[in-house]
């Protein structure tokens, strides 16, 4: 482990991030530059781990219009945010060999306790939420982004924030 993360610092995707930890001149201008690389270095690792998982054999469930097993339409990337930052990994999906007209399935997406087609994590969402509430009524322009407009609670829980200070 240890020299594979040494690989990574010295060549690797986290190199750029290492050589900002080097060569900064402050603590303070260091410590950012670590939580970059500590941010980076962990969603490698997790990149890692969900390569490691989507290569196990898939038990396809039945389709449930036929009832016929699913088979393996390929790999198809995923994308994910959560609170550390976004991960990106590929695994296989299926669709019924009969074409029934499901959504594609994702046995991994599934056992990991992703909805389909959620991109966000619900804690993401939450901070996102309470951020937008609590935020000073003078900051209001940045409470509008691209995370709220997709969460239907975060624009009941802003109008409710915005009843209070009116
Ligand atoms: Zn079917």
């Amino acid at each position: 482990m240890q020299e594979v993360l040494k690989e990574c610092l010295r060549e690797g995707e986290l190199a750029q991030q290492w050589r900002a930890v080097e060569t900064a001149e402050t603590l303070e201008a260091m410590m950012a530059a670590a939580w970059v690389l500590a941010r980076a270095l962990v969603l490698l690792l997790m990149s890692q781990v969900l390569e490691a998982r989507a290569a196990e054999p898939v038990s396809w469930p039945d389709c449930k219009v036929c009832g016929k097993r699913l088979r393996s339409k390929g790999w198809v990337t995923r994308q994910w945010r959560g609170v550390i930052g976004r991960v990106e990994w590929r695994r296989r999906v299926g669709r019924c060999p009969s074409g029934c007209r499901i959504r594609q399935v994702a046995p991994l997406d599934q056992a990991l306790g992703l909805e389909a087609y959620a991109s966000t994590s619900m804690v993401v969402q939450e901070m996102a939420c309470l951020l937008a509430v609590l935020m000073p009524f003078e900051l209001g322009p940045l409470r509008v982004g691209a995370t709220h407009e997709r969460c239907a609670q975060c624009e009941q829980r802003v109008a409710l924030g915005t009843g209070i200070r009116a």
